[in-house]
């Protein structure tokens, strides 16, 4: 039977061999929780009473409120922390990182199954590995007894060539697609990305597409494993054997839709508010839409090829006059790699704020909460009424490139065109 690689790595966790449509019980290599999901997910395993299956590859992410602002999400803490302790689960404190960051950074590997009580889970696709978000009680079942349910998506491939030019990125790309295909364009599918564009894509870009598959809907988004994704292994744990499976789609994979699209013709994007689907080229957004934040960061667009690019536009310049400038980097591993290399230095140079590493203001909870009737433009995947805290306010969505340029100028502005 001809599968693609989604297929295959459901039937080798399955036992049995899938096809798009089936529901199948699977085991899980990975599950996760944040401190928003995770709670919840801790009731119900104490309800069932069973305990909780293989305790180390059942992670608890203090990433969300990093570190609290208020005393309720204090107390949420202290419950995940309490709960790690009985069951030996792998507590990721404040600071060390937003939860897909980290599971790229430490844990993942080809072929692997993950699940996360996070629509974001759906990021470590890029390993080439099944990945994606469910609900907390879910998350449960999955910790306790170590399986999980899953109708097999089917699946779009979107064969990428080519590969970007000037200050065009992984974000642009991604945003174009899925002004393309909508926010639900891709519902409960697998968004498949292959050909030579891809192999071209760094790691940390192909974790910034995979993140934002969700966006159009998908169950999961997946590339096939390469050098590149051994190399980034390699260099982020160096004592990892290279046991893993590297899964790869049979030619005469069945795929419900087929897209090509050119890297090389990707120009820089934005969504306006308040839909991630409500992109336009860079070039054609009024400039007159004054900005009130600037925001780096989140599991999106805070790793260090992002702090690259946008220290790259601010470097020995100024933010505009009545602008902020936040950047938060993704993970401790990045704030580290960040200072070292300088990058913190010329981003608070050019009058920037520096968070913690986490989510930061992405889900309106810290660091960097909007007011009302303000407009932020940042790097993250979501930009609904709300999601920063107040419902009247704008998110527009960018590069890192674009936000930085955007900084320096106080309206939307893609690098390289800056006064
Ligand atoms: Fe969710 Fe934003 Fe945190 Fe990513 S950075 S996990 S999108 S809240």
């Amino acid at each position: 039977m001809e599968q693609n690689i989604t297929e295959k790595i459901i039937s080798a966790h399955a036992g049995k061999d899938v096809r798009a449509g089936d529901v199948v019980f699977v085991d899980v290599d990975w599950a996760l929780v944040q401190d928003g999901t995770g709670p919840l997910t801790m009731d119900v395993i104490n309800e069932m009473d069973k305990g909780v299956d293989m305790p180390s590859k059942k992670c608890i992410f203090l990433d969300h409120a990093s570190p609290s602002s208020k005393f309720e999400l204090s107390d949420s803490h202290n419950k995940l922390r309490e709960n790690a302790d009985k069951y030996g689960m792998d507590l990721n404190e404040v600071g060390y990182g937003i939860c897909h960051q980290v599971m790229a950074e430490e844990k993942v590997s080809p072929g692997q199954l993950v699940v996360g009580a996070d629509s974001h889970t759906c990021t470590a696709g890029a390993f080439g590995a099944f990945a994606s978000g469910f609900g907390s009680t879910d998350i449960a079942v999955a910790m306790a007894t170590g399986q999980i349910w899953i109708k097999v998506p089917s699946a779009i491939k979107v064969e990428l060539t080519g590969k970007f030019t000037g200050t065009a990125s992984a974000k642009d790309f991604i945003l174009y697609l899925i002004g393309k295909l909508s926010a639900m364009g891709a519902t409960y599918k697998t968004l498949e990305f292959t050909g030579e564009g891809v192999r071209n894509l760094s790691m940390e870009s192909r974790l910034t597409i995979c993140n934002m598959v969700i966006e159009a809907g998908a169950k999961n988004g997946i590339m096939e494993a390469d050098d590149k994704t051994a190399e980034y292994i390699k260099h982020e744990r160096p004592q990892q054997k290279k046991d893993y499976k590297i899964y790869k789609s049979d030619a005469g994979a069945e795929y419900e839709k087929e897209l090509t699209i050119n890297l090389s013709e990707i120009t820089p994007q934005a969504a306006l508010p308040h839909s991630v689907d409500n992109v336009k080229p860079v070039s054609e957004i009024d400039k007159k839409i004054d900005i009130d934040q600037a925001f780096i960061g989140t599991c999106t667009g805070g790793r260090m090829e992002d702090l690259r690019a946008a220290a790259e536009v601010v470097k020995g310049r100024k933010i505009k006059k009545g602008v902020r400038l936040i950047v938060t980097p993704a993970s401790a591993r990045i704030y580290k790699r960040a200072m070292k290399e300088g990058l913190l230095e010329i981003f608070m140079s050019a009058g920037a704020v520096i968070g913690t590493p986490g989510c930061g203001p992405c889900v309106g909870i810290q660091g960097g909460i909007l007011g009302t009737g303000e407009k932020c433009v940042s790097t993250a995947n979501r930009n609904f009424k709300g999601r920063m805290g107040c419902s009247d306010s704008y998110i527009y969505l960018a590069s890192p490139a674009t936000v930085a340029a955007s900084a320096l100028e106080g309206n939307i502005t893609a690098a390289g065109e800056e006064k």
